[in-house]
């Protein structure tokens, strides 16, 4: 399995230090749970990893199994194994949501080693199947449309072809309800293996009901503040966040 190191990292949008000193790590095998309130940077932490430009990485670092991630170009970091799903997952237009997993899976693998269509079509329809979407679906434009289930349910869909080391899932849960949900949960508890680690960042507990995390993590105002067992979450979800701010004196 792979490893994933996030240490001390310190991130910037337009001047202002969103993220004051992340360390986290997910090993191959682990899945993880990263929860706070609204605004405490947890999209930061997932779109500063991918390299999103409009994040500025003024200290620390991420390595995947000891190389720079940070140095990476972003289909670099793709091809390294790293997968996130976004939490506005945008729409392409003009590419249909199969072509797009065709090429993403292609440009993973070495040039002459590409899947077959047949093949490929083979393990979609398969995975379209698991995640009760609409085989029509991946004859649409990516995302064009689409409603915010099945934006998500897409993103599922990618992250099960695609099949990468280690996954970091932004809100996947948003805006889905109990049935989606629980597919959406069948499909990544699927991928559960030796192998693959995988960050969920949630603001609400209820996903956590049907996937069971190693490990959760409490971020606050830009950092990981606590970290526990799936207990954590259980209690974030009886009790809100307020005793945590009151047991570290942070005030809002
Ligand atoms: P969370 O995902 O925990 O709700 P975010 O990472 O989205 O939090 O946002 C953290 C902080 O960064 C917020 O104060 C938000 O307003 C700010 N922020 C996020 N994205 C941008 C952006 N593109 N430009 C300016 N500020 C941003
Ligand atoms: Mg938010
Ligand atoms: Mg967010």
């Amino acid at each position: 399995g792979s490893i994933l190191e996030i240490k001390n990292l310190h991130v910037e949008i337009e001047g202002n230090e969103i993220l004051k000193g992340v360390n986290l790590t997910i090993k191959g095998g682990e899945f993880h749970a990263v929860m706070g309130p609204n605004g405490t940077g947890k999209s930061t932490l997932a779109s500063a990893i991918m390299g999103h430009p409009s994040f500025e990485i003024t200290e620390g670092s991420v390595h995947l199994d000891g190389e720079d991630v940070l140095e990476m170009e972003v289909d670099e970091r793709a091809r390294a194994g790293l997968f996130l799903a976004m939490q506005y997952p945008s729409e392409i237009s003009g590419v249909t949501t199969s072509d797009f997993l065709r090429s993403s899976i292609n440009a993973k693998r070495e040039e002459g080693d590409e899947i077959s269509l047949m093949k490929f079509i083979k393990e979609m329809d398969g995975v379209l199947e698991d995640l009760e979407i609409d085989k029509n679906m991946a004859q649409r434009y990516l995302n064009e449309g689409f409603s915010g289930g099945e934006k998500k349910r897409n993103e599922i869909l990618q992250l099960m072809l695609l099949k990468p080391e280690i996954a970091i899932l932004d809100e996947i849960d948003s805006g889905l309800d109990i049935d989606a949900l629980k597919v959406v949960a069948k499909g990544i508890n699927k991928m559960r293996d030796e192998q693959f680690g995988c960050l969920i960042i949630t603001h609400y507990q209820r996903l956590l009901n049907y996937i069971t995390p190693d490990k959760v993590h409490v971020m606050m105002q830009g950092r990981v503040v606590k970290s526990g067992g799936p207990e954590l979450a259980q209690r974030l979800e009886a009790e809100g966040y307020d005793w945590i701010k009151e047991e570290l004196g942070i005030e809002d």
